[in-house]
């Protein structure tokens, strides 16, 4: 990673206490600035769009953005790993272990056995992940390559912990039960309990060679690469559940599912509410005054629009079915495209001369508003 990187806080030009909604601000508005779509070839903007993109991508991670104040670039380098997502395991739970935290978290109800069977199937453990997406890949549905840590069955030993062509024998001590029962003296006599088999750590399983590439556990940690199908028109901040593509369970029981988070960038001229669009569209006032035909962006591409004459700032068209796909729905919100007139600046003497001779030329009749206005100013005054 080169030396020189700027600092992402820096690069959208808020301070370290900035707030989500700061930093979404910041962050749409150099997107809108640098936007390449604005600026074609322009490599200084690209480079400028690219920079903001990747301090977003972080900042706005609460995950990613932890690392990054804590140890720099270094912290959300993608070749430093995956980031995460693998909760309470990186803090060194043994692996030997597992069958008792699946054990204790599923309370061994659901997959017959229950918790007295160390060999009864469980299902894996939930896991989570993020992913970033433009607004388009959220509007329109993408599959995106995503990487997170996950625990797999060890391919070496197939899940056994024994070694390639040993198995697991049964634990003498507890025939396999995973439990020993105890008899214990008190004042009430002789009272029976039961404890977790301490030659087999409660596994009903003896393994006498272990595999070298699992140590015998069974199970392996691995960063998976994965292929995930995002749905059209999911939202910003949305949980996505991918069934079974989280950790493998124990005895033939299914894998626990994937909690996918997802980020959607803002988009430099479009702005989400629920499935409609909504996009603002600078006419100049000779425009609005006049009417005009005027390209504006979809997400489908662009389509011409017509402005009626005399149309006036915050008036809205509205484009039926050119939102957002519904998610897991049929149809799609419409796009909103709302109308702002841009005065016109560094006007030169001849453009002026034109505007006051205009201006000599309009009456109170051509301004609806300001005649009421200076109206009501005149009763007011009385
Ligand atoms: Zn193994
Ligand atoms: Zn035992």
């Amino acid at each position: 990673m080169p030396e020189n990187k700027r600092d992402y806080y820096e690069i959208l030009g808020v301070s370290k206490t900035a707030s989500e909604g700061e930093i979404k601000k910041a962050y749409r508005q150099l997107a809108k600035q640098y936007h390449p779509d604005l600026n074609p070839g322009d490599t200084a903007a690209e480079h400028k769009f690219k920079e903001a993109n990747e301090a977003y991508e972080v900042l706005s991670d609460n995950e990613k953005k932890a690392k990054y104040d804590q140890f720099g670039h270094a912290g959300v380098d993608p070749n430093f790993g995956a980031g995460g997502g693998f909760g309470g395991f990186d803090g060194g739970i043994d692996l030997g272990d597992l069958g008792d935290l699946f054990g204790h978290f599923f309370g061994g109800g659901g997959f017959g056995g229950g918790r007295s069977n160390p060999n009864a199937p469980r299902r894996g453990q939930d896991v989570s992940a993020s992913v970033n997406l433009s607004f388009e890949e959220a509007a329109k549905g993408i599959y995106k390559e995503i990487n997170y840590r996950r625990i797999e069955n060890c391919s070496d030993c197939g899940g056994s912990g024994a070694e390639k062509g040993s198995s697991p024998t049964t634990c003498p001590q507890c025939n396999g039960a995973g439990t020993v029962r105890v008899s214990q003296r008190s004042a009430f006599g002789v009272i029976q309990t039961q404890r977790s088999c301490d030659r087999c750590r409660g596994t009903g399983k003896i393994i006498e060679h272990p595999c070298k590439k699992c140590d015998g556990k069974g199970k392996v940690r691995v960063t998976r690469n994965y292929n995930v199908e995002i749905p059209a028109g999911i939202d910003d901040s949305q949980i996505l559940n991918v069934r079974e593509q989280g950790s493998a369970g124990s005895n033939g029981g299914p894998n626990g599912d994937l909690h996918l988070q997802i980020n959607i960038r803002p988009h430099p001229l479009f702005e989400r509410d629920g499935y409609d669009v909504w996009c603002e569209l600078p006419l100049t006032f000779v425009q609005a005054s006049l009417g005009a035909s005027i390209q504006v962006p979809t997400l489908e591409g662009k389509v011409n629009i017509n402005i009626p004459e005399g149309t006036q700032p915050g008036d809205v068209q509205h484009l039926k079915g050119k939102g957002i796909q519904r998610l897991h729905g049929r149809g799609k919100g419409d796009q909103h495209v709302r109308m702002t007139v841009e005065v016109p600046k560094n006007l030169n003497e001849q453009q002026k001369k034109l505007l006051r001779e205009f201006d000599e030329q309009t009456g109170d009749k051509n301004y609806a508003k300001r005649k009421g206005f200076f109206e009501k100013l005149k009763d007011n005054l009385k």
